[in-house]
């Protein structure tokens, strides 16, 4: 259920933005480098559909986390092959096949999970200590790779752990064992390791194509900036209502801020719900107009409130810019909750409306 909270409170997502993010990040490839768009998590929030729907031409491969966000894409059309980063299940196996999905082997176990006629991908674990086949499991794997003959191997990969910025030894010592991983299979298959921070910082990563998340939204992932990114979204909401306050007087749970003068505050109906952190409070700032308010008070379940001062104060129903580049970015919300911008943009709950710009 999507809620119309009065027709007036969407994230806009800046198609032509997205475009250009992938460009910044391709500037970093060779010549013939393909890019991965990862798509997990709706997008990132930002909607896997559209997104997928605007740069399918624009990208060699997608990826997903689970089965059912590759039939989702599958079923509006989307015809690059789509890789599903997670672990095949019994109930799952068959729908690889089915919706042309290429599997990931992370274990030794997956090979006789899978159908007859599904290609994969074998995931080795260099140091993230998340899912993939150790390298003690190479024998093991080359002989299974034959065993299964029914099955296509067309790629292999890696997942960095420590990328996010420049000059991490682990990273490199990622990239050491990655390497020799990789020349015990055909050198012909798909071959790829980086992130976004891979792409950017580890050009010795690049193999034959990188996967890029959270830079086609718009952020780099750690603390260095990579130039030329820009967030795609814009979270619009508005003041549903505004009233005098008095010097003293108190404003939301546990009454912890006090109007400094005689004034008037504004509320406006999103809250921890629609994906602003509670940790927020006393740490926001929105923009109305040109302008930037304070958020006061704490942050509530569906509401939070500015203070508005007492001269030019705008009306109700006026819009209010939650995140953008008026008010703070994603960034910003996640140095002020000691949190990352992908949790940030992920956590914009599925029921505040997307819309597309395209120009
Ligand atoms: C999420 C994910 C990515 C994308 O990482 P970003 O930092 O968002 O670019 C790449 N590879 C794997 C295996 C992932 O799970």
């Amino acid at each position: 259920m999507v809620k119309d909270i009065s027709g007036n409170s969407f994230v806009e997502v800046n198609i032509s933005i997205i475009k250009q993010n992938l460009k910044v990040l391709k500037e970093f490839l060779p010549t013939n480098g393909k890019q991965m768009a990862v798509v997990k998590a709706n997008a990132y929030g930002h909607g896997a559909v559209e997104v997928a729907r605007a740069i399918e031409k624009q990208v060699a491969w997608f990826a997903v986390n689970d089965v059912e966000e590759g039939i989702e894409l599958r079923e509006v059309g989307i015809s690059n092959p789509i890789l599903v980063f997670g672990v095949p299940t019994a109930e799952t196996a068959p729908t690889y096949k089915n919706h042309d999905l290429t599997a990931t082997v992370s274990s030794l176990s997956h090979f006789r999970l899978l159908n007859p006629g599904t290609d994969y991908h074998l995931n080795f674990d260099t140091g993230m200590g998340r899912l993939g086949l150790v390298q003690d499991e190479i024998t093991q794997t080359q002989k299974a790779i034959q065993n299964y003959s029914e099955l296509r191997c067309t790629g292999i990969y890696s997942h960095f752990a420590t990328a996010d910025n420049p000059g991490s030894e682990k990273a490199e010592e990622q990239l050491v064992r990655f390497k020799s991983i990789c020349q015990n299979f055909e050198p012909e298959i798909l071959t790829h390791m980086a992130n976004t921070g891979g792409t950017a910082f580890y050009p010795e990563a690049h193999f034959d194509m990188v996967r890029n998340g959270i830079g086609i939204y718009g952020y780099a992932p750690g603390s260095t900036e990579i130039e030329g990114l820009v967030p795609a979204i814009r979270w619009q909401s508005h003041l549903v209502q505004v009233k005098q306050i008095s010097k003293g007087e108190t404003v939301s749970y546990g009454a912890r801020w006090k109007a400094p003068e005689n004034g008037f505050v504004g509320t406006i109906p999103m809250g921890y719900e629609e994906g602003i952190p509670r940790l927020l409070t006393g740490n926001m700032e929105v923009a109305i107009n040109q302008q930037r308010y304070t958020v006061v008070g704490t942050v509530t379940m569906n509401y939070i409130m500015v203070f508005l001062g007492s001269s030019d104060i705008p009306a109700e129903g006026e819009p209010v810019e939650l995140l953008g580049s008026r008010a703070m970015t994603a960034d910003q919300w996640a140095a002020n909750t000691q949190t990352i911008p992908y949790e940030i943009v992920t956590g914009i709950s599925c029921r505040v409306p997307r819309i597309y710009k395209r120009d």
